[in-house]
């Protein structure tokens, strides 16, 4: 705490990304990231957009981004909103639509910057317990006498669990809230799960959030986008347009669109991740590890015999990184991003010795 600091800055717990190490010849498996590049076409897309139109700001509405999306998603384009990273759409959103005099309600174990995104706005919030099984209980949300929401989010599939609701199950959640905003957090969804994007149009409530750092392999590009009613989008409107006006560069905007645009390359690269998951599950579980399941592009796991703090500990002595949370009930547990072939056969290797 400095005297210079706004009072609220002194009283953050701010969020603390996965390690981006600098060395060499790590099997780096700790922050999701798709094994697979992104696609060719994206890059070409951006080496064309590298050129003298760089000194002109970008368009700030991102027109053709959000022509993308809504094309992709079949809605409108006043429907779509895009942001540097979805990261940076979810801020967007606590202040926009989740800030209201009931709690915010998540999940207890749950993507953690929610938590923080309520420190930074000044957001109450209401953790919900996970059933034993870390499925998310749809009783739990849905209205209860004595108990005033002031707004619903989690991801779908949750992280870091990996677990993913039936879009019936999200449909409940949505219809039986009409006068509060639930959000659904998809940056998984393309890996086994049903995008509720499909539900704007019917209701008004749902507001939908994806990025393209995951399923797409552009983490390194920050985009993300929302789909959802008009009055959601005009929310984050005005808040963007009072933080950035700017949130897509050029390049970003060229890439994205592109990206979007190839369809083939993309299925592709899902299948990948879907088949190299199974593939590992079944190896993890021959080890003895339980394995929840996942319709994400992570495995999260944990052996029965093995402390989780000290697994992971020891795949990093060897040159792999895995993420471990010290946190309650879920700190037996490993969150494993699913590598390309290779990094999954070393990585079973490894974990064979060190269990041996
Ligand atoms: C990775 C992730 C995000 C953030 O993605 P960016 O678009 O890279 O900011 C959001 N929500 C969840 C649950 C994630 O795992």
């Amino acid at each position: 705490m400095s005297r210079f600091w706004s009072p609220v800055v002194g009283e953050l717990s701010p969020y603390v990304p996965g390690e981006q190490p600098k060395l060499q010849d790590l099997v780096k498996l700790n922050t999701n990231e798709h094994p697979l590049g992104p696609s060719p076409k994206a890059l070409q897309a951006m080496q064309a957009a590298c050129n003298d139109s760089l000194k002109l700001y970008p368009d700030p509405g991102s027109e053709r981004l959000r022509r993308a999306v809504a094309a992709h998603h079949q809605v409108q384009p006043d429907q779509v909103f895009v942001g540097n990273g979805s990261d940076e759409i979810l801020a967007h959103t606590f202040q926009a639509l989740l800030k209201h005099d009931g709690p915010l309600l998540f999940p207890d174990i749950t993507y953690s910057f929610y938590p923080v995104y309520c420190g930074l706005y000044q957001i109450a919030y209401q953790p919900v317990p996970l059933k034993d099984d870390f499925s998310i209980d749809v009783q739990d949300y849905l209205p209860s006498a004595g108990r005033q929401a002031g707004g619903i989010i989690f991801p779908n599939p949750n992280a870091p669990t990996g677990r993913a609701l039936p879009l019936s199950d999200i449909e409940r959640i949505v219809a039986a809230n009409p006068d509060i905003v639930v959000v659904i957090d998809e940056a998984y969804v393309d890996f086994g799960a049903e995008s509720a994007a499909s539900l704007i149009s019917r209701y008004e409530n749902l507001l939908v959030i994806q990025t393209l750092s995951k399923s797409r392999s552009l983490a390194g590009l920050r985009v993300g986008y929302a789909v959802g009613s008009r009055v959601l989008i005009e929310a984050l409107e005005r808040v963007k347009n009072s933080f950035n006006s700017y949130p897509i560069d050029r390049l970003a905007e060229a890439g994205a669109v592109a990206s979007i645009e190839d369809t083939d390359y993309f299925e592709h690269a899902c299948q990948f991740v879907i088949a190299t998951r199974t593939a590992l599950v079944s190896q993890l579980q021959a080890l003895g590890f339980e394995v929840l399941p996942s319709a994400a592009n992570f495995v999260f796991a944990r052996h029965p015999g093995h402390d989780g703090a000290a697994l992971a500990a020891a795949l990093r002595e060897r040159s792999i990184i895995v993420r471990h949370f010290k946190q309650a009930r879920i700190d037996q547990f490993l969150r494993i991003t699913v590598g390309t072939e290779s990094q999954c056969a070393r990585l079973i290797e490894t974990l064979k010795a060190i269990l041996a």
